[in-house]
């Protein structure tokens, strides 16, 4: 606003470089245009804009760490995306974060090669496909989708088949409904395999067998497509598996880094938060003065402030440990627990700063309100984001 100081109080951007300043600048431009003016009716009418994939990948924004750019930019581009819109930085999430990153990680250089530059500059889409309807927060253990490996020539079940055969379901994957590829996550059914053995798929989401339809009348996030999508006796080559994986242990790192961008999603969605809450409190008068002139008013605007800065400071830090490769689950996963929590104070009081319009997506702020839910559920929820950290500084598993 006019002449008053940004949500970013202490300044966190100017630790970036200036060429991360200026993408960042240009980055907050297009959300401006592209963005900003259309996100409430998206999600009013739960429409995902394919129209924008060019635009989006005309940004070359992507996996910012694969361009050379610092984890405190990568953070930031998530953030600047969900204070415009939670769905939009959800899409590129998903998309980047896990299924690009997921082929950057363990892609073989065949894969590479047929898929990495088209998914880089979103001429394909892809989704993730882990969580199931039987199994969310124990996903790691509990997975019920399976994998078979055959040869195709015989149909009959061979440890050097060419052919995996997937049966099984996953539920609220994000894209979904119309991304071109998945990765898909199942249990090998081979009694021989050491448990617990989980290998990862690429597969083609208009394989024979693979059936999809979308998750209606959420509340969160209703520009995102998420789906429910059933396996029948799919076949997919060998080829098309990533063969670095043989457990739930080996995502890790690929879970570490895009949980680390749901608690920017966080610091977002307060930034957000703050920016609306501060203009309508400026501008909406009763009792014949700005609502920002009632202290009560003011100490609700400072708690929101404070608690978007806090979670910032602590993301930078964060990213600061992930650009010296040291990062650890329990520090991200602390992250993601107190930022979350942050967020759902920060959005309650900014959704009560707007009194009654608080309650209607024109002014913004109910749906920011709204798609922060889906922060605090997902990429861990916060109660085993908190566990991961509990098990951690106690030495105890509180968690099963
Ligand atoms: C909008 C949205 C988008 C998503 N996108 C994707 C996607 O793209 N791909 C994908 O694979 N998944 C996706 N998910 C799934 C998401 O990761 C799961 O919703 C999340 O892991 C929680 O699982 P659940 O919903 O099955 O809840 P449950 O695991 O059933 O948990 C229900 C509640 O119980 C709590 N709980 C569970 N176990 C414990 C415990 N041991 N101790 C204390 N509390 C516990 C949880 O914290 C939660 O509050 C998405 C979810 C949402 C809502």
């Amino acid at each position: 606003m006019n002449g008053l100081p940004t949500a970013d109080f202490f300044a966190f951007e100017s630790l970036l470089s200036s060429k991360e300043q200026a993408k960042l600048a240009e980055l907050r431009e297009f959300l401006a245009a592209e963005i900003a003016p259309y996100a409430s009716d998206w999600w009013n009418r739960a429409e995902f804009p394919a129209h924008l994939l060019p635009k989006l990948a005309a940004l070359e924004l992507s996996t910012p760490a694969q361009r050379g750019y610092s984890n405190l930019f990568a953070g930031l581009v998530i953030a600047e995306m969900t204070r415009v819109d939670t769905s939009i930085a959800t899409f590129f999430l998903v998309h980047h974060d896990l299924f690009v990153e997921s082929l950057y990680g363990f892609g073989s250089a065949s894969q590479k090669d047929r898929l990495l530059a088209d998914a880089s500059s979103l001429r394909i889409t892809g989704a993730f496909a882990l969580t199931e309807p039987g199994h969310g927060s124990d996903v790691a253990g509990g997975m019920e989708t399976r994998a078979r490996r055959i040869s195709s020539s015989t149909g009959e079940p061979d440890d050097d088949g060419d052919t995996w055969v997937l049966n099984g379901a996953k539920r609220w994957i994000g894209n979904g409904t119309f991304c071109d590829y998945m990765l898909v996550w199942a249990r090998d059914e081979d009694p021989h395999c050491a448990p617990g053995t989980v290998r990862g798929f690429i597969v083609d989401a208009s394989l024979p067998g693979v059936s999809r339809s979308r998750i209606e009348n959420k509340i969160a996030l209703r520009t995102v497509q998420n789906a429910d999508i059933v396996f029948e006796d799919v076949r997919v080559a060998e080829a098309d598996r990533f063969a670095g994986i043989s457990s739930f242990e080996d995502t890790n790192h690929l879970l570490r880094g895009s949980r680390i961008m749901v608690a920017w999603q966080a610091v977002g969605q307060q930034l957000a938060a703050f920016d609306v809450a501060r203009q309508y409190a400026v501008e909406r008068h009763q009792f014949g003065r700005p609502l920002a002139k009632f202290q009560l008013i003011q100490q609700q605007l400072v708690t929101m402030l404070g608690n978007a800065v806090a979670s910032l400071g602590m993301m930078a830090r964060l990213a600061q440990l992930q650009d010296d490769g040291a990062a650890d689950m329990p520090q991200v996963a602390l992250a993601k627990s107190c930022t979350s929590a942050r967020m759902r104070e920060t959005v309650a009081l900014g959704r009560s700063i707007l009194g009654g319009n608080g309650m209607v997506t024109d002014y913004r702020m109910a749906k920011i309100f709204a798609d922060a839910e889906a922060i605090y559920t997902y990429e861990g929820s916060y109660e085993i984001n908190t566990l991961i950290v509990g098990r951690a500084v106690t030495g105890v598993s509180a968690i099963v």
